[in-house]
């Protein structure tokens, strides 16, 4: 090598790395599934790339991921001839960490390790998993297109530090050469790297080649040399037949894709001809990664066109308030050289958008009959299903019925009651659904509002979600029935009130005149009017918001923002 030089990761990379192998020990395995899986990431790139130019295939398109133990020198390689990395790209992707959520990730940890290396699991850690089980790694690539000359090196010992150089590679690709620490000798086995293989990167679309034992030779031969076997399945598991595939499969398809370490709660594998033309195999999570609200976490399907790979996180196939999906789409119905720009203002992309909306509420409306299940997808993912009816004005009903809250029948805090379940319970002569708002539980439970309504025994939501307001912006009525605001305008109860309740109201108000006008009065400045009210029975007085303004909890948040 002509000359290397020595250069500093950053801050948190180190911080990263230092995790990695003080952490993530009880789940060292993974850094195989990581590895591969960058592997595979770069042959699907680099399939992709020749779609437009194949002299980038330098004449050898069949794509493969060798893995190669060496018993003698204590090292485990893993080999791609996928794109490659230019010294820039290796500086770029090696050097830092290319994902924007990392310093705040590392904020996240909460020195449990058993829940940070769940976190890690969702974070999907990468090319540094590689120094859980070695002390030092080595780099050799070559970009796809670039001069031998043009081969790059890297190394490091996983401390502050990397070496980088540059070297002649006349094979296209990237060798990883992972040396390992004396205790982790047990990944030189060819058995336990082939069950490894078979456990976690199964589903990779492309083989995965190790040697085989060698044969037992015959009397008085030369001993054969062990051939290269094929050791993982290697078909893209959405082309096969449902009826082909068993649970325990779809799982770890599941994982191979999300790099998460849960099971998924739920799936939908289908096959669509005719108008549209597409495959997809969407899961439903069961756990919330770390940066669900973050605005520029990674979101959406693998996309594939003609089972082509084009690009990751495709988000335009899916609304936002269903980001929490993970999944792949493979159409017929794209050209192979679309790319984010066109699928934005795509009409085919439009079509496949509103499908695999209808598709992922189905799943959830399958879920919802198992309620231990869907109290699972609640909890994580309820507040962002609260978006729907604002995003998605043409599934609000269907999402409405997929909401779950708290309310005073239950008397508990857990989001467990349906609008159809409150729906079923109303009283004769209820025709609204009530609801009220307030910054926490316990401020909504307690709510003087509540009190007539106590008293008639009439069930009301208890919502204290930040989104809870904005989402009854948008969802005005459910089953016909119109959602209403106990803290909102003057309170009619309608049917509910009988003819003696009436007439003592009105006594009551013309009772009050001057009172009431004398209050109204002294607080000119800070109420709008003031009357009497029917709708407490234990405490003396009560604020309440105009019909059409904005509510409490709204101006709380606006206040919040310096509004
Ligand atoms: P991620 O795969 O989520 O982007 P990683 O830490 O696994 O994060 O990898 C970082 C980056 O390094 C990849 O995005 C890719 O650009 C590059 N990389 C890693 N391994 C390879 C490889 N075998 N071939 C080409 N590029 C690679
Ligand atoms: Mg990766």
């Amino acid at each position: 090598m002509a000359h290397t030089e020595k250069r500093e990761f950053q801050t948190e990379v180190k911080q990263l790395l230092h995790l990695m192998v003080h952490s993530l020990y009880s789940n060292k395995e993974i850094f195989l599934r990581e590895l591969i899986s960058n592997a595979s990431d770069a042959a699907d790139k680099l399939s992709f790339l020749a779609l437009q130019d194949n002299d980038l295939f330098e004449g050898d398109g069949e794509l493969r991921i060798w893995i190669e133990p060496d018993h003698e020198a204590g090292t485990l390689t893993i080999r791609d001839n996928g794109i490659g990395m230019s010294r820039d790209d290796v500086v770029a992707n090696l050097g830092t960490i290319a994902r924007s959520g990392t310093a705040e990730f590392l904020k996240q940890l909460s020195g449990d390790q058993k829940k940070d290396s769940r976190l890690i699991g969702q974070f999907g850690v990468g090319f540094y998993s590689a120094f859980i089980v070695a002390n030092r790694v080595e780099v050799f690539t070559r970009k796809a297109g670039a001069a031998a000359s043009e081969g790059v090196y890297w190394a490091s010992e996983g401390d502050g530090e990397f070496e980088l150089g540059t070297l002649e590679l006349p094979q296209r690709g990237t060798r990883i050469v992972l040396h390992l620490r004396d205790d982790e000798k047990e990944f030189l086995d060819s058995w336990r790297l082939k069950s490894l293989v078979r456990k976690y990167s199964d589903h990779v679309a492309i083989p995965v080649m190790m040697l085989g034992e060698p044969a037992p030779a015959e009397e008085g031969e030369e001993p054969k040399q062990p051939e290269l076997e094929q050791i993982n399945a290697a078909t893209a598991l959405w082309t096969r037949s449902k009826s082909d595939i068993s649970d325990e499969e779809y799982q770890d398809f599941y994982k191979h894709l999300s790099h998460d370490f849960s099971d998924a709660l739920s799936w939908s594998h289908n096959r669509v001809e005719g108008k549209l033309d597409y495959t997809s195999l969407l899961y439903l999570p069961s756990k919330a990664p770390f940066d669900l609200y973050q605005r520029e976490a990674p979101r959406g399907l693998k996309l594939y066109v003609q089972r082509v790979f084009i690009m990751d996180d495709a988000e335009q196939f899916l609304p936002l308030y269903l980001r929490f999906m993970k999944g792949v789409i493979d159409t017929n119905d794209l050209s192979l050289n679309v790319s984010r720009e066109i699928l934005q203002n795509d009409r085919t992309v439009a079509s496949l958008k509103a499908a695999l909306t209808k598709r992922s509420l189905g799943i959830l409306e399958k879920l919802s009959a198992d309620e231990e299940k869907y109290a699972v997808f609640w909890k994580e993912f309820g507040a962002v299903l609260k978006e729907g009816p604002a995003e998605d004005f043409a599934n609000r009903e269907a999402v409405a019925k997929l909401l779950r809250f708290a309310t005073t029948h239950t008397g508990d805090e857990a989001q467990t009651v349906s609008l159809a379940d409150y729906v079923a319970r109303m009283k004769e002569g209820q025709t609204a659904i009530y609801y009220v708002v307030a910054d926490s539980h316990r401020n909504a439970a307690g709510s003087p509002h509540l009190e007539v309504f106590r008293k008639k025994g009439i069930e009301v939501l208890l919502l204290s979600d930040r989104i809870d307001e904005w989402l009854m912006s948008h969802l005005s009525e459910f089953d016909g029935k119109p959602l209403q605001d106990v803290a909102r305008g003057a309170l009619d109860l309608g049917e509910l009130e009988d003819e003696a309740e009436k007439k003592a109201h009105e006594e009551t108000d013309k009772q009050y005149t001057a009172l009431t006008e004398e209050i109204a009065k002294i607080l000119a400045a800070d109420v709008e009017s003031v009357r009497t009210s029917h709708r407490l029975t234990d405490s003396p007085a009560c604020l309440v918001v105009a019909e059409h303004d904005i509510g409490a909890q709204m101006r709380r948040i606006l206040e919040a923002a310096g509004q």
